[in-house]
């Protein structure tokens, strides 16, 4: 298969997380009775006439700005024509040849090397109904009619469907940080449309791309990819040419089947809304909308390294969902002294734990300031790590604050030399044999006398002043 390069492009629809609709006043709400959250406007009835919601468009921008395109000044909403039940004005309002944005990128990094996938374009829209089918009956359900939408499309700059993968997971972190949407993509809040063609190594001259359309899960993203590179690879082997069309998944065979080819393409008619005047955006607006973007991922994780001294990679896995960041943050807000020693418990002790569980971040039992007490209570020499661990686990299980736990448990270190001395001195005494050993030359069973040691004192014993001790008698 190395013989080809892989090219694909993404077009992703993210719903924004606003109220009201994007036209109208009707709730943005799921779950609901059907047909409950329409109005005229969005029910299409004559004589309505569309409003652009002012937070959608906001957000839109927000976006924008978050995905460092250009903003224009001035933009316009289109009518995009074709007939389906669940588009009840035979138009969906859209942006065609003046969108809101364009020009942008989002830096993934792929096996620890940066690559930047550009933007093409951000344009508002508002999405369809439902259309559901049952026995012999459509159903067509008009709640989510007029919500609004961003359309996000890419160069045909990613490589891989693990790129694909991660560019996703990315617009999603995007999308939470700056809280225009919960990019769920489980729940349709983010869609995704995979181009894809391939062509031979080193060429650049695109091959003929393929569609894939209405991919609902990261999962599904990887594998549809995966399956067509392969298809499209075997074709291209035995010289045949590849077929421009839209094709679909199906996650049960997990195969690519064709949905359409370009002579069924759509001509959508076009043309500028009369009903809506186009967006005039001052400068001065865009700049302050700029001023309330959050720290993003990407400087988040810098500052991480400079300011934190963690490295890139736990940077990485810290900024990679929003909670996640908040949690070390507040967590260092309590112990201060120690950033590197907080990032290390979270990723290695908690994220796995959590995990397992299935409980997200944002519900840890175990609380930030609960991660800053364990790496104060080791950084004072309180507890030792190994028993920090015990601590953790018992914080995890009852949601009881370190502290207590240790006072309670009775789990403070001993670091009382003269105390210790005494358990080092009886364990050596016990042990004539295994002395010998190490007197003439096996040095490891020193380890042996630090594990003698740590048993008799349930592994209290503070493990530096052990060694200490452990030395001068051995070696005294
Ligand atoms: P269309 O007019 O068919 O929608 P566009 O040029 O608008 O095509 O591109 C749609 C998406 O397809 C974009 O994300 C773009 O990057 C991607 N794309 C375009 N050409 C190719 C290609 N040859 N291979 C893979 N992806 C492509
Ligand atoms: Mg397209
Ligand atoms: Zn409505």
């Amino acid at each position: 298969m190395s013989e080809f390069d892989v090219v694909i492009g993404l077009e992703t629809h993210v719903q924004m997380s606003t109220n009201t609709k994007c036209f109208c006043s009707c709730p943005v709400e799921f779950g609901n009775e059907p047909n409950t959250n329409v109005c005229p406007v969005c029910l299409a009835l004559p004589g309505s006439l569309p409003v652009l919601n002012e937070k959608a468009l906001e957000y839109a921008i927000k976006a924008s700005l978050a995905l460092n395109c250009e903003v224009h000044e001035l933009s316009v909403f289109a009518r995009k024509h074709y007939f389906y039940p669940d588009l009840p004005k035979g138009y969906q309002i859209s942006q065609y040849d003046k969108p809101l944005a364009t020009n942008g990128y989002i830096d993934i990094k792929v096996d620890g090397k940066t690559e930047r996938v550009r933007i093409h374009r951000l344009h508002m829209e508002e999405d369809a109904g439902k259309t559901i089918h049952k026995g012999k009956f459509s159903y067509v359900d008009l709640n989510r009619a007029g919500t609004p939408l961003m359309e996000i499309v890419t160069e045909p700059d990613i490589t891989s469907a693990v790129g694909a993968r991660l560019y996703l997971e990315k617009l999603r972190n995007i999308m939470r940080y700056i809280g225009v949407s919960n990019a769920d993509m489980e729940k349709g809040q983010l869609r995704c449309d995979v181009n894809i063609s391939l062509k031979p190594k080193g060429s650049d001259k695109l091959g003929t791309k393929v569609e894939i359309k209405n991919l609902n899960s990261f999962r599904f993203v990887q594998k549809a990819i995966e399956y067509e590179i392969e298809r499209q690879a075997k074709l291209l082997k035995k010289g045949e040419e590849i077929i421009q069309e839209t094709r679909l998944f199906d996650p049960s065979s997990g195969k690519t089947y064709t949905m359409r080819t370009k002579e069924e393409a759509h001509d959508y008619r076009y043309f500028p809304d009369p009903d809506l005047i186009p967006v005039r955006l001052k400068k001065e607006l865009i700049e302050e909308i700029r001023k309330t973007l959050p720290e993003l991922p990407d400087d988040k994780a810098k500052r991480y390294v400079e300011e934190y001294n963690l490295t890139e990679y736990d940077a990485d896995v810290l900024v990679a969902d929003k909670d996640r960041a908040v949690f070390f943050e507040e967590a260092i807000k309590h112990y201060k002294k120690n950033p590197k020693a907080v990032a290390n418990w979270i990723i290695n002790e908690l994220l796995g734990r959590l995990n397992e569980e299935g409980i997200p971040i944002s519900e840890s039992p175990v609380k930030p300031e609960y991660i800053a007490q364990i790496v104060s209570l080791i950084d004072e020499g309180t507890i030792s790590t190994k028993i920090a661990k015990e601590v953790f686990d018992e914080s995890f299980k009852t949601g009881k604050q370190p502290k207590q736990i240790v006072e309670e448990k009775g789990l403070k270190q001993v670091s009382d030399e003269g105390e210790i001395r005494k358990i080092v001195e009886e364990i050596v005494n016990s042990h004539p044999a295994e002395v010998e050993k190490y007197k003439s030359g096996n040095t490891k069973l020193l380890g042996f006398f630090v594990g003698q040691v740590m048993k008799a004192t349930k592994g209290k014993a503070n493990p530096k002043i052990v060694n200490k001790i452990l030395n001068e008698i051995l070696n005294g």
